[in-house]
Parts: structure tokens; sequence; C-alpha cells
């Protein structure tokens, strides 16, 4: 799975430098790819095709660009083995999940796109004006490695449906789904300059994108760190910025609800991908006295979910990405325990687990909002159980985070939880057990975010609209 070579331009291009990047599978441990290591020059170099490709790119009708999009979904779908086998190296995502979650979903995604498109009303009369939606440019985009094909469609499948042209930059840890794009790209003949990408560090490489005069937006999806830094580089350039950060999402099981169905679906949307996963309900809030039914419940639910080998089949969770999030994830679980936390699962290395980055999936009760494992993105295995005393309490601890961008209620009826959930300064609430909507808006309220990805409504953070009076 070793690449050599950028690709823009519609061609493989050498890099720059000799340096590459080792792609070390989470499992084994072991270097399985390579990569190479771009500079700001590979970076001036496609952006320049990107400008180019632009011209034609965005004067290009919607019908063709649907169609293209088209190709490219059919493309990379030959590709899902090779896609989640990769994915599955690179984060520890479960093969079976890898396979729905991490290949098929996001191709299917971008043949979404192409619907999207055809269907946006990109003309409006308004009194004597023609207001039009017009592509915003060329796109510099930069991924993070938990879900890197998935991040990587969503900007790209809304982006070139509107008429940008775009420069993708993957993550470092998992940058090999973003050379399959490429490389189906190729295949199906896509207009040179449309998708080119570079690989690199984030300083090097990604700053060289977000700070590069012929990037019209950066759309961003990372760390909130990663993220106040591009936004001030592109602030500079006065660029639009799409940023999707962290998240430290919170479950609010109200007094009245199926504690048996509520308790087992917070514990698997807090675990998914081993916890690696921005969206993650990491905190439950349950009243405090039905505190010990949940843990209960919590317990039972974990103990079906097998950790181990991400190629085996029995496996649900597989192991962290790196050794870096995992000793940061064993960092937090000490810190709970310091702070008085209550284990009452998991808590360290597995044993029978000696070689990959695995930690216990972990589980602490009587946690308090304020302690670091409630109020800080772990991004791992580790849901902290928070009891509260009143609905209000629980609305007010849900909403006394720096993060807004998802959350879950249960409620003993539709109508009770969606109040809660008009309640909750987050981007996305799903309530009673509703499931993830690829055609609604998916982002964040405040620190997790500017903008929004997913479904026709991402479209319009590609758009500019210009004003014709008449
Ligand atoms: P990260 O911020 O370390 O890196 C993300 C990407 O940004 C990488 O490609 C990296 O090389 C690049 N980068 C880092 N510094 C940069 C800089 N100064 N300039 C330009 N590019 C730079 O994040 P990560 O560890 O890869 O991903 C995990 C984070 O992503 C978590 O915080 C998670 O919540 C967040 N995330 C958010 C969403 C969302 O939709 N809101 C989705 C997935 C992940």
């Amino acid at each position: 799975m070793t690449y050599d070579k950028h690709y823009y331009d519609g061609a493989w291009q050498a890099s720059s430098g000799t340096e590459t990047i080792a792609v070390i599978s989470s499992a084994t441990e072991q270097e399985f790819a390579r990569v190479p290591r771009g500079s700001a020059d590979d970076v001036d170099r496609a952006v320049k095709a990107a400008r180019r490709g632009f011209e034609s790119w965005s004067r290009l009708g919607v019908e063709e660009r649907a169609q293209w999009l088209e190709k490219l979904a059919a493309a990379m779908k030959t590709r899902v083995p090779l896609i989640a086998e990769a994915i599955a190296h690179e984060v520890g995502t479960a093969l079976g999940f890898a396979t729905k979650v991490q290949a098929e979903f996001p191709i299917m995604m971008i043949g979404m796109n192409a619907k999207f498109i055809r269907e946006a009303k990109l003309e409006e009369e308004l009194g004597n004006s023609l207001v039009i939606k017009e592509p915003i440019g060329v796109v510099g985009c930069v991924t993070p490695w938990n879900y890197p094909l998935h991040q990587a469609v969503c900007k790209i499948g809304p982006g070139l449906a509107a008429g940008c042209t775009v420069v993708l930059k993957p993550a470092e840890m998992a940058p090999l789904s973003a050379f399959m794009l490429a490389e189906a790209a190729h295949e199906i003949g896509l207009p040179k300059g449309v998708l080119n990408i570079v690989s690199g560090s984030g300083r090097v490489v990604g700053e060289a994108i977000v700070a590069h005069p012929g990037v019209d937006m950066v759309s961003f999806t990372g760390s909130l760190t990663a993220g106040r830094r591009i936004a001030s580089v592109a602030g500079d350039g006065i660029k639009k910025v799409c940023l999707e950060l962290g998240g430290k999402s919170a479950f609010i099981v109200l007094d009245d609800a199926p504690f048996e169905k509520a308790v087992p679906a917070g514990v698997n949307n807090c675990m998914q991908n081993s916890g690696q996963t921005c969206s993650a309900w990491t905190r439950m809030l349950v009243p405090r006295l039905r505190q010990e039914e949940a843990i209960d419940a919590a317990k039972a639910q974990l103990a079906k979910l097998t950790l181990g080998d991400p190629f085996d089949k029995n496996t649900r969770l597989g192991p962290l990405a790196s050794a870096g999030q995992r000793d940061t994830v064993l960092g937090f679980i000490e810190q709970g325990k310091k702070d008085g936390a209550t284990l009452v699962a998991g808590g360290g290395r597995p044993s029978h687990l000696a070689t990959g980055f695995y930690v216990e999936p972990t589980i602490f009760a009587n946690v308090s909002n304020t302690m670091a494992i409630a109020q800080e993105e772990i991004f791992g295995p580790v849901l902290s159980i928070i009891p509260y005393d009143s609905e209000a309490d629980a609305i007010a601890m849900a909403n006394d985070s720096p993060y807004g961008l998802a959350g879950g209620v249960w409620g003993g009826t539709p109508e009770r939880a969606l109040d809660v959930a008009k309640q909750m300064r987050t981007g996305q609430v799903d309530i009673n057990g509703g499931r993830f909507n690829p055609l609604a808006p998916f982002g964040g309220y405040k620190k997790s975010g500017i903008g929004r990805e997913v479904g026709p409504l991402a479209l319009e953070e590609f758009f500019q609209l210009k004003s014709i009076q008449r």
C-alpha cells in the first residue's frame, strides 16, 4: 500500500524532497505503508493546478459535475475491501465496522452529493436582483485520522459538487484512503486540477495550504488546538473557514427512560471506533437515584463489546490508532482515578493483548462534571457516568462544556425528550434512539467548530452569493 508520489494536476507527481512518513498498523505496531512527506513547494504546485482546474470545473454544467461524482463513487466502490483493510490497520477499527462505516458509507455520500447539487436552487429573484450561488473557489481541506475517508468526503463531495476544486492533506497517521481516492479520480479521468492531494505534516503541508494565497477557503476537521491555529492563519488572509473540531457530548437519560434500552445505546455510542469518534457521548448523565441501575446496565453492555484484533470477526473494539493516543487515554484514566471517580470497568491496558495500542474499555461512575474526564476530550474508550438531581441540573451540566458537537436524550415520551434536546447547546441531538441521518447537517456549537457538513445544506458552505441588479 505504499505511495511514493503526491497527486495533482491530473497526474502522480514526484515529491519535492525524499522524506517519507511511515504508516503504522495499530494492531501489530509495525510499519505497513509509506507516503511522501511533502513540502510547501508541493503545496504551491498543487494549489496552482487547482486554480487552473477551477476555471473550467466551476463553469461545467451541474449535471456534468454530478455525473463525475457518480463515476468517482463507482470507482471507489471497487476499492471497498482495500480501504477497509487500510483503515483497520491505521485506526484500529474492527474490519466489519470499517467496511460499512469507514468505506461503504462515505462512498455512498460521494454519490449523494450528485443528487444534492442536481436539486440545489442556485439562482433566486429578489426584487430587482438576481441572486446567484457561485462556487467559492479553491478549497484547502485538512483532515484527521479517525474516520479518514468520511472526513475527506465530507469536504470533497459538496466542494466538487458546488464547483470548487480542492487540495487535500490527509492525516499523517491515516493517509491511505486519500491516495485511493486519487487513484479512483485518475482512473475515471476526472479533469485535471479538480482533486489534488499532498501528504505531509500539519505544520508544513497543512499550514502551507491554509496560508496559500491561491486558496479561497479552508475546510478543517481535527482538534481544537490545530483549529485555533488554522483559523488564525486563515484569518490573516481573510479566508472563510469551516471548522469541525472536538466534542465532549452528553447523553441525558431521563428518570422515566427505559434504562434497558437507553443505557446500552449510550455505551455503544461512546465506545464506537474505540471512542475515537468526535461526536461520541462520553458523558452519560443519569438520575442519582438510579445510578446503580445504570452502572449495572452499562457494565453488562460493555461485556458484549469484545476487544481484540481488528481483523478478527468477533472483535467489536480494536486498538487505538497510535502509541501516543493510547498513552493520552491512559493518562486521563489515571487522572479520573486520582480525582476520585469510581472505576467500575476497565481502567488500564489489557493483559492478554500485549502487542497493539490497546486500552481496556473503561467506565467511571460518580463522576463530577468538573473533573478532567468530564471536561476534556479523551478520544478513547472511556465513559463517565455523572449523577444528576433534577432535569434542570442535567441540562445545565450537559451544557457546561467548552464543546457543543453532539448529544443524546432518552425520555419516557418523545415530547419530553424533544423538549430537553431543544435546551442543549449542541449541533445535533439524537432522541430516544434516533439514528444518524446523512441528510442532516453535522457540526458544532461553541468550541466544536464553525459551519456544517453532511447533507444538502453542506453545499452552502462552498458557495458565495452574487447579487445582480437589473
Ligand atoms: P489534529 O488537529 O491533530 O490533526 C488534524 C489534521 O490537521 C491533520 O491532518 C494534521 O496534520 C493537521 N494539522 C495539525 N496542525 C496543523 C496546522 N497548524 N495547520 C494545518 N494543519 C494542521 O487532530 P487529530 O488528532 O488528527 O484528530 C482528532 C481530533 O479531530 C479530535 O479532536 C476530534 O474530535 C476531531 N474530529 C472532529 C470531527 C468533527 O466533525 N467535528 C470529526 C472527526 C474528528
